[in-house]
């Protein structure tokens, strides 16, 4: 754990999250700066900085929640499509130095943003994250 990574301080719950689910190797939370509606991180519970830190392990763990997290925002939000990916590195646009995965839901006609620099109106990030979870708790039943 790192006492400046802001997912590590969301992990031993000193910064609150909108929780999406929950592994015992992950933690699936709303990004606070929504390229989109429903814009999920998926987190490993241990502090790695990116994909070169992070064991195997870690990053299959990730992997296999990030497609199901997808599958929960296809079927919940309706979406056109899903985007899914990680960065790793200042240079490739990494702005938490833990490494998660993102993934965001996507319609025709929006444009591509990774971030958004404004961040959500806490009460639809609120109303979002209990639909999600709520699907989630469905779609990934048993997998821990
Ligand atoms: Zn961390």
């Amino acid at each position: 754990m790192s006492e400046q990574c802001v997912f590590c301080q969301i992990l031993n719950q000193q910064a609150p999250c909108y929780p999406v689910h929950e592994t015992r190797y992950t933690k699936t939370f709303l990004d606070i700066f929504p390229a989109s509606p429903g814009h999920c991180l998926i987190v490993t519970k241990d502090h790695y900085q990116d994909i070169f830190e992070a064991t195997p392990e870690a990053i299959s763990m990730v992997g296999h929640v990030s497609t199901l997290i997808a599958h929960t925002v296809k079927q919940e939000l309706q979406c056109d499509g899903v985007g899914i990916f990680q960065l790793n590195g200042a240079a490739a646009g990494q702005t938490v130095f833990h490494y998660h995965m993102h993934v965001i839901p996507r319609n025709a006609g929006e444009d591509l943003a990774i971030h958004s620099r404004v961040s959500g109106d806490p009460e639809e990030l609120r109303a979002m994250a209990e639909r999600l979870s709520r699907r989630a708790a469905e779609m990934l039943d048993g997998v821990d």
